[in-house]
């Protein structure tokens, strides 16, 4: 099979992203993936001001640099109080980027008044495939939910402690890693994306 590469520095996310695409794609093992940080593939500017945009300049820029099939992600978590912010830019929300406690914090603070009723908000993701022949695809998976009024659960990353999926009792944080696969923004997104990635590889 075709190898496919997959645009993050993040061992994490490479293997949790495989994860989800394995039952999809016929045959594809976990040595058929590697990351950009495998490949030593640079990071492209991430200009876009959308999470397709984004993705898909993630996807192009690491199809080019490899020849190989590319996917790549971009998600945020969007508010609907705040107009969908922070959403391109959940990752800075506070100002230095990957600050996860500030970010988390300022946005508790911003709809500190905001009652029960308004506080919904939804992750979102887009998935991206770029291909070495320019041939390009994108997907976006949504998890809707509601802001909660502190952190909850240790687990997860992000905005997880304060958000709650629609139908659920327990903060993402407190979802084990299967389940968040299965119910979250991300999992939606490459579920879709997986029978496009499938005939690219000609699995
Ligand atoms: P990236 O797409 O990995 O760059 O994520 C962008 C930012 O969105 C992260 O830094 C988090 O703040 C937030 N985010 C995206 N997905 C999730 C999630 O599943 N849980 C919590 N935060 C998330």
């Amino acid at each position: 099979m075709t190898r496919l590469a997959i645009a993050t520095h993040n061992a994490h996310k490479v293997g949790e992203i495989w994860a989800i695409l394995a039952p999809l794609v016929d045959g594809l093992s976990r040595a058929d993936v590697a990351s950009a940080g495998d490949l030593g593939a640079p990071a492209p500017v991430e200009d876009g001001v959308t999470f397709e945009a984004n993705a898909l300049i993630k996807a192009r820029a690491l199809a080019a640099s490899s020849g190989l099939p590319a996917i790549a992600d971009d998600s945020g978590i969007a508010v609907d109080v705040l107009g969908g912010a922070p959403g391109i830019f959940s990752a800075r929300w506070a100002g230095s980027h990957g600050d996860d406690a500030a970010n988390l914090q300022l946005l508790l603070d911003q709809v500190a008044d905001v009652p029960d009723e308004h506080r919904g908000a939804a992750f979102v993701c887009a998935a991206a495939l770029a291909l070495p022949s320019g041939e390009e695809h994108v997907v976006v998976g949504r998890m809707p939910g509601v802001l909660l009024r502190e952190p909850r659960g240790e687990g997860g990353f992000g905005y997880d402690p304060i958000f709650m999926g629609q139908g659920q009792t327990v903060s993402n944080a407190e979802l084990d890693p299967d389940t968040k696969n299965a119910l979250s923004h991300r999992g939606a997104a490459f579920r879709s994306l997986a029978p496009i990635v499938a005939e690219a590889l000609g699995a």
